[in-house]
């Protein structure tokens, strides 16, 4: 059967011959991959930029594929909550040995020793078939999601930043004065689906909410914000003057250390920044002013990564929400779709003109 891989220390991903799974026992799930969504972490492993992506112990390849869609084939029999036909994602992350890793919340693992489907040390969702454990599956409830419910994964790392967030801003008044968030203003740098999600997320719970990008793909940015209500701003955000950009929360998804000191001299009194973006270049000096600013203004920044299996079960409540709301608005995000064949060229591409690639595997 076909898998898309990659040989670690070697660029580029290839499509190949995968084992097939084997007939499921106890509580394993067989499944057949419906959808597999491309980022930036695929383009960082296949360029070779991502120093902790591994294949399993025994393999010399490593099956890419970590934002997946599939659904039930057959159950092991000790299988409850699952049948044939039922649609899942799958958990990327799985746990290692440490007490974050032995409560289930391996997203906030405290030493490393975890796998992550498609990324390090397991095989993930971008082959044809593949076995899995009922415990690291959640079901998709809304079947009307369709292809949607590949934005789960990204989704559920948002859903547990916005956590985060109400968890750290508790350490002081975080509402406006009648209790809602209408007052607060959310700036948010980078129109990719990070950035749009985001600006999604905010908008559901009240927020004041401006996007901002260099670039606005195919118009979908600028779309989706005028429909829920976000404002739309195409520049680059270092260009712009930080009085313009005041703000009780600054979310980064670029990863550009100048947007983040820029963010952190644009914060309110009891501000909060949330780094999301990962890029591994660039650099800022941190001024002496910056720091006392910081300070004298109970700022709070923060850095967050993956998301608990309760934050993919509200990510497919946020998706479904949103279906209703605003019909298939949701759906431009997706500006590409191709089969496994004629997708592996655009995977070794710089993804330039898209906003999130799927792969349609049946
Ligand atoms: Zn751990």
């Amino acid at each position: 059967m076909k898998g898309i891989a990659v040989k670690i220390g070697q660029k580029g991903a290839f499509l190949t011959e995968v084992m097939p799974p084997d007939k499921p026992v106890n509580e394993q799930v067989l499944l057949k991959t419906l959808y597999t969504g491309i980022c930036g972490t695929d383009r960082g492993i296949i360029n070779g930029l991502l120093n902790f992506a591994r294949p399993e112990a025994d393999k010399d390849l490593l099956v890419l594929g970590h934002e997946g869609l599939a659904q039930v084939m057959d159950t092991g029999e000790k299988v409850k909550s699952l049948k044939p036909g039922d649609l899942v994602v799958p958990i990327v992350r799985r746990p290692g040995k440490c007490i974050q890793c032995k409560i289930g919340r391996q997203d906030n693992c405290e030493d490393g020793d975890f796998v992550e489907a498609g990324i390090r040390g397991k095989d993930g969702f971008m082959r044809e078939y593949f076995i899995d454990e009922e415990e690291y599956l959640v079901k998709v409830k809304d079947k009307n999601l369709g292809k949607l419910a590949v934005l789960t994964e990204p989704l559920k790392n948002l859903v547990k930043a916005y956590e985060v967030y109400q968890t750290v801003s508790n350490r002081s008044v975080k509402t406006c004065s009648d209790g809602s968030y209408w007052c607060k203003k959310v700036t948010i740098i980078g129109a990719g689906p990070i950035g749009i999600l985001f600006s999604m997320l905010f908008i559901t719970h009240g927020f004041q909410v401006t996007l901002i990008s260099r670039s606005d793909k195919e118009g979908v940015a600028s779309n989706i914000c005028k429909r829920i209500g976000a404002d739309f701003i195409q520049e680059d955000a270092i260009k712009i003057d930080v009085k313009s950009l005041i703000s009780d929360i600054f979310v980064d998804t670029t990863g550009r250390p100048e947007i983040v000191g820029k963010g952190l001299q644009a914060l309110k009194y009891n501000g909060v920044e949330i780094l999301f973006g990962t890029t591994l270049a660039g650099n800022i000096n941190i001024t002496g002013e910056m720091l006392t600013e910081a300070v004298e203004k109970n700022i709070t920044v923060f850095g967050t990564v993956d998301g608990a299996k309760q934050h993919y079960v509200e990510a497919l409540n946020y998706l479904s929400m949103w279906k209703e709301i605003y019909g298939n608005l949701l759906e431009e995000i997706i500006t590409d779709e191709d089969v496994p064949e004629k997708s592996v060229e655009a995977l070794n591409g710089d993804g330039k003109g898209e906003i999130k690639r799927i792969i349609r595997w049946s």
